[in-house]
């Protein structure tokens, strides 16, 4: 038996674990209850909570009229895909700039697709080397788009979209981000990044549930895009024109999710947006980091590097730490983790989004304590400091 009492799990309102992961995450009482109805697909109110949806996440991005949201149903990574094979065409080349397992999807979509590409990898904590990603657009000129992932949440890492974008508008490339961990909690600005597209989905900072990933187009972009698509349900323009004709889905929408989504994002608004959002996830980030710190955890990313979303720290060098019992004694106290997926270290990650605050942050800490004292690791802090 690994503990000698039972212990009384810190729950969230519905009684289930905090999910401290990137996703699907901790959500409001309110947003799951907006799922107690059923609704047509073409029922007016529904078609009208969508509209306002796909508006509400356009204007978090700052598009204005130049955007317009189209959605796609799904995980997260349908949207990427649909992003990927609808906005780059058949005979186009895509610079996809790696530093973790999400730029590596975006590389293996564009594959299995046959678009060509020119990959620029980096450590998983060492963000693209501008530099380099220039002179890669200056000698290849038939790149028609940059690819890049905002928040990387393999490994935590913010990585520097303004910077890739201003680069892509000066060679003349399309801009194509992947802001799925990141949107509605880092600032995003579609213009001003220049982005031809943004997706993102409905389960991460927005802090719906999981089944819809969205995209936000350049309409430009858009219309220009006609054709390119290799599948139909991942085609973005026929979903798009079809919206533009008849305001529906082409094929059932997940009804529940999204009038869920319209509540998460009233909530959304409620917390004072992008701001509101993204200081509670600082905050929770910064008593997470201090407070694993204190315990003798080392961060992977440097400060100047790290997003408030996800922070990855490295296992403890100590022969009595054991991770699988370090995992399920938190779970057993009500909080679930994520093992960590990098290559250049031993490591697992702990969540900052979802509806979590500095409470459950504090209270994740007392149960890495308990963990540590009960696997005998204790007094790690004095050795740390
Ligand atoms: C979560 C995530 C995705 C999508 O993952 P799904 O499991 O398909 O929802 C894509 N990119 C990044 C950076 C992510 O964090």
């Amino acid at each position: 038996m690994p503990h000698s009492k039972p212990v009384t799990p810190f729950a969230s309102e519905t009684g289930d674990p905090f999910l401290l992961t990137p996703g699907p995450l901790t959500t409001s009482r309110t947003v799951k209850a907006a799922m107690l109805h059923d609704w047509g697909s073409r029922d007016a109110n529904f078609v009208a909570i969508n509209k306002s949806v796909l508006a509400q996440l356009r204007d978090i991005a700052n598009g204005g009229d130049e955007y317009v949201t189209v959605p796609v149903q799904g995980s997260g990574t349908f949207a990427v895909e649909a992003m990927l094979t609808s906005l780059v065409p058949r005979d186009g080349k895509v610079l996809v700039l790696v530093n973790g397992a999400y730029g590596l999807r975006a590389k293996r979509i564009l594959d299995i697709a046959r678009r060509k590409t020119v990959v620029h990898q980096t450590a998983e904590d060492a963000p693209p080397d501008l530099k380099k990603v220039e002179s890669i657009l200056k000698r290849t000129p038939s790149i028609t788009h940059v690819f890049a992932v905002h928040c990387e949440t393999t490994s935590g890492i913010l990585n520097p979209v303004a910077n890739i974008g201003a680069l892509a508008a000066r060679y003349g490339k399309g801009f194509l981000i992947d802001s799925m961990s990141a949107f509605g909690a880092v600032p995003l600005d579609a213009r001003a990044v220049g982005a031809d597209a943004i997706t993102a989905s409905s389960n991460k900072c927005i802090e719906g549930v999981p089944g819809l990933g969205f995209v936000i187009c350049r309409r430009a972009a858009l219309e220009a895009s006609q054709g390119n698509a290799t599948t139909l349900v991942l085609d973005l323009h026929d979903q798009w024109s079809n919206f533009e004709k008849t305001g529906q889905y082409r094929f059932t929408p997940p009804t529940h999710v999204i009038v869920a989504l319209h509540q998460a994002l009233r909530e959304f608004d409620e917390e004072g947006g992008v701001a509101g959002r993204g200081a509670r996830y600082r905050n929770n980030c910064r008593v997470l980091i201090e407070g694993m710190t204190a315990l003798g955890f080392r961060p992977l990313l440097a400060v100047d590097l790290q997003a408030p979303i996800i922070v990855t720290f490295h296992m403890l060098d100590d022969p009595r730490f054991d991770f699988q019992r370090f995992y399920d004694g938190l779970k057993e106290r009500g909080f679930v983790i994520y093992p960590g997926k990098l290559t250049v270290a031993d490591s697992f990650r702990i969540g900052c989004i979802g509806r979590i605050g500095e409470r459950e942050m504090r209270a994740a800490l007392d149960a890495v304590r308990e963990m540590l004292q009960s696997m005998g690791v204790a007094g790690t802090s004095a050795q740390a400091a």
